[in-house]
Formats: structure tokens, sequence, C-alpha cells
């Protein structure tokens, strides 16, 4: 089953109201109508309802950069997914690089907002990566797997409405050192650990669902380097940082994807 391409902008902790709807209507006019390729903005909490709004009725679905795993309580200053479901959210971005070593978020802390958000219908891109120093000491695989591995600890392979995980579920890998950085893994590099990520859910689940589901990849794309980068046989789309705030190059980014 060929994948098709799924394309997220996380603005992070960018842009100011008026910042955000102007770019919301932006990306409307230049890849609202896009079909080749799934799209989704992830703009800081405040503005997820009035962009939402903006890209009422586009092509591009609406995310959240993080949410808590309960529903309602004494949680001072943290957000459910019933609340982001409730202002129009489709998606939620869980397990970024900067959740997990700047805010501290464990793969416990993350596996269980994953398993909520599932169950409370938002979809879920979850991102993975190794540190530079990992890397360098050649434990890319290592972390990766154990990331993937306690993430997915009892996540299911489908649901009660007849959905399976691949439609519910996409993973990001984001390798830290190429975040917010201008170094870019290269398209080899990119490849080899997305088969890995690949053979992995292949052996937690099954072959259906490993086949079918979206591995992203993320740090540094920009206009120059995603042709390259999606064109490899197991990198199914981006998510995209620095140059997701800039509508030119988030444009040239997604159109990059139809070929
Ligand atoms: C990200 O925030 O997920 C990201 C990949 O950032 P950048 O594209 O700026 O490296």
């Amino acid at each position: 089953m060929p994948r098709k391409p799924f394309i997220a902008g996380n603005w992070k902790m960018n842009t100011d109201l008026s910042a955000a709807k102007a770019l919301a209507g932006q990306l409307r006019e230049s890849i609202g109508a896009i079909e080749e390729v799934d799209l989704a903005v992830a703009p800081p909490l405040p503005y997820i309802a009035p962009v939402k709004d903006v890209l009422e009725g586009s092509r591009i679905a609406v995310a959240a950069q993080n949410m808590f795993y309960e529903s309602n309580g004494a949680y001072t200053g943290e957000v459910s997914a019933e609340m982001l479901k409730d202002i129009g959210c489709e998606y939620v971005i869980l397990g970024h690089s900067e959740r997990r070593h700047v805010i501290g978020e464990s793969d416990e802390i993350i596996n269980r907002k994953i398993l909520k958000a599932l169950e409370s219908d938002l979809d879920v891109i979850f991102c993975v990566g190794e540190l530079l120093e990992e890397r360098e000491a050649e434990r890319t695989m290592e972390v990766v797997e154990r990331q993937v591995k306690i993430g997915l600890e009892g996540v299911a392979r489908s649901f009660g409405d007849g959905r399976t995980l691949p439609q519910r579920l996409t993973i990001a890998y984001e390798p830290v050192w190429a975040i917010g950085t201008g170094k870019t893994a290269s398209p080899a590099q990119a490849q080899e650990v997305h088969a890995m990520i690949r053979k992995l859910l292949g052996e937690v689940y099954d072959e259906q669902i490993a086949a079918a589901t979206r591995i992203q990849y993320g740090g540094s794309v920009k206009p120059s380097n995603a042709a390259e980068l999606l064109s490899q046989q197991d990198v199914d789309g981006a998510l995209v940082g620095g140059a997701a705030l800039k509508v030119d190059d988030f444009t040239a980014i997604v159109k990059a994807g139809i070929n």
C-alpha cells in the first residue's frame, strides 16, 4: 500500500495572534487545496482556535504541540486531549525533543500521553531521535528503538471504530542534533533509521502495520534538501520547524512532497 506523504509545520513558541492568523491565511492560499499530501500546522496553544477558524474548510489540519495525560482536574497549567478536540484540534505532537530535553519528559510520560491522545480521538505525531553524543557513541539505533518501544507500550493495532494504528499515528524521526541547527541528516542517514523503525514496527505489531505507518523526517528540513529527503524509500513526509514559519519555504517543501 503506498503511503500518502504527510507534512506538518511546528510553529513552536513563535508568532503572535495577528502573525499566526496571517501565516495561516497565506498557507491556506498557497497550499490549502493540495490533495496529494496530508498537511497540518501546530500553532502555539492560545492561537489554535483562531488558526483553526482561518483554516476551516481547507486541507490543512491543526495540531497541538503538547497535552497532558489526564482529562481534567487539579493539574494547573496543563491542557487535556478532550480540550484540544473541543477546539478543533485533529493532531497532537508528542515526544518532541524540546519536551524531552528542555522540559524533561520521560519515555514513560510520553507513552501515557500517546495512550490518552489515541483514546480521546486525537491523532498523534510521535517524535523520536538521538542526541549528538548518542550518535557519536554509535547508540542511535539503541536509543530510537527504546523510545519507540516504550512510547508505544500498550498501544493497540486497531481501534473500536475500525481504524488501524497507521491511520492514527505518525512517527517523526528527528535527530536532536539536526533540530534548529541547520545541520540535516543526510538522506542515507535518515533512510537508515527510518528503515530500522519500520522493521521494529513489524516486530512489535506486524508487517501490515509496519508497511502502512508513515514516518516523517524532521531536522532542518528546507526547500533545498526536502526533495532528496522525501525521495527516500521509508521517508513519508516531514515535520518542519523553522521553515514552517515562512510561507514560501513551507509551500516549497510541501510541493517537494508531491513529486
Ligand atoms: C522541529 O521542531 O520539529 C524541527 C524539526 O525543527 P527545525 O525544522 O527548525 O529543525
